[in-house]
């Protein structure tokens, strides 16, 4: 299928280095300039990205945290959620959705994911709402906006806040509208391997209420405003500028680079048609943005191998749901609580994906899995010579 000279050079899960040298030149520049201002906590970039990501956003306001958790973590503070309260949020996201909720004190509250999209089943969320109930945070799991509509009027139904868990979504669109302007905020990161990574850790949050965008500076910055004055305890959760310097850099090349794994996605499902591996289903007028490309197949472990033997390196996201986690066992969660999470987590795999990677890549990593599931048949049927 590929003309391939060596079979065996490596295909990467992601390649930073390779989208690092693109634009090198002018992140040490930015670096430099940055060094020379000397402005390195809450500078210029921070103020000017937050603008430019806001804007990209579709938001009214944007605040630099150091992370994705702390976004999290600090919206949720800001809509006053703590102890005593319930967030309702997905079994088969990044443990980081759940340790936002735990830090501020509140319970997280878990249910299933839908078996086709793989985001979180939207009919099982009324049976989780009790009186405690704040909110709600749906993750764009991949990539893929969660089915907002629905979530919000629910949401309104039970005055409840929801938080986008936008951390694998930047710029992804559904129904027209960017990943963060559909809730009351949104969390970003920009962990390097994220779609828009920084040089280092670094988070955003977003959201349209300006009161709730400057609680969370005050949070971020020691409770303070003017230097040496506290309003309330906060936190040091800034975003570094020089994080923000690069990251602006980065933000004006992220729709080209969407657009990218958008076309490396679809050169998978194509060539992955007539295998029996699964990929989640895409809801109509949805724009993913392919933070990860995941398929799902009883043959995992064989699959993973066999790439693995061909210098092609895969991810599993994630091989132990929340309430499977050690962290959690004080939910008292069983193996069986979420079926859809628990045989998902047996079966997904996630292949290279980032916007530098090749057709020629692509096409041998779906040539490996072609090859590994034929040679699976004919173990489980039978002997080579007796086949016709
Ligand atoms: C990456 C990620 C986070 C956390 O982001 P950090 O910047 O690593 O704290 C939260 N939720 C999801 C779904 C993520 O993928």
């Amino acid at each position: 299928m590929t003309s391939n000279p060596n079979p065996l050079s490596p295909v990467p899960f992601v390649d930073l280095g390779a989208q690092h040298a693109e634009l090198a030149s002018e992140i040490t520049a930015a670096i430099s300039a940055v060094v020379e201002r000397g402005d390195f906590i809450l500078g210029n970039a921070v103020a000017a990205f937050e603008e430019e990501f806001a804007a990209y956003c579709e938001t009214n306001a944007a605040v630099g945290v150091d992370s994705g958790l702390s976004a999290l973590e600090l919206l949720l503070r800001a809509y006053g959620i703590g102890p005593g309260d319930e967030v309702i949020t997905q079994a088969n996201s990044f443990i980081a959705t759940a340790l936002a909720i735990s830090s501020v004190g509140a319970t997280p509250v878990l249910v299933d994911c839908d078996p086709d999209t793989y985001l979180i089943d939207v009919s099982k969320i009324e049976q989780a709402i009790t009186p405690r109930t704040r909110a709600i945070i749906p993750v764009h799991l991949y990539g893929q906006i969660a089915e907002m509509e629905p979530i919000m009027a629910i949401a309104d139904q039970h005055h409840l806040i929801v938080i986008e868990d936008a951390c694998q979504a930047h710029g992804a669109r559904y129904r027209g509208r960017r990943a963060g302007s559909f809730g009351h905020g949104a969390a970003f990161s920009f962990y390097p391997a994220k779609n828009l990574g920084a040089l280092g850790d670094g988070g955003m949050a977003v959201t349209n209420d300006p009161k709730i965008a400057d609680y969370i500076r005050l949070l971020r910055n020691y409770g303070s405003v003017q230097k040496y004055h506290h309003e309330v305890c906060g936190f040091n959760r800034r975003l570094d500028t020089l994080q923000a310097a690069v990251l602006r850099i980065k933000l004006r090349h992220l729709d080209q680079w969407n657009a990218a794994r958008r076309e490396h996605a679809q050169r998978y499902t194509e060539l992955l048609r007539d295998t029996p591996v699964h990929c989640p289903l895409i809801l109509a007028d949805s724009e993913p943005v392919y933070h990860l490309y995941v398929i799902r197949t009883t043959e995992r472990a064989r699959l993973q191998q066999a790439l693995q033997a061909n210098n092609i390196a895969t991810g599993i996201h994630y091989p132990v749901p929340i309430h499977q986690q050690a962290a959690y066992r004080s939910l008292g969660l069983a193996e069986g609580a979420f079926p859809v999470t628990e045989q998902h987590a047996g079966e997904i795999l996630s292949l290279p994906m980032y916007a530098e990677l090749t057709a020629e890549s692509i096409e041998r990593v779906v040539a490996t899995i072609q090859t590994a599931l034929h040679s699976n048949r004919a173990d489980i049927g039978q002997p080579a010579a007796v086949v016709a």
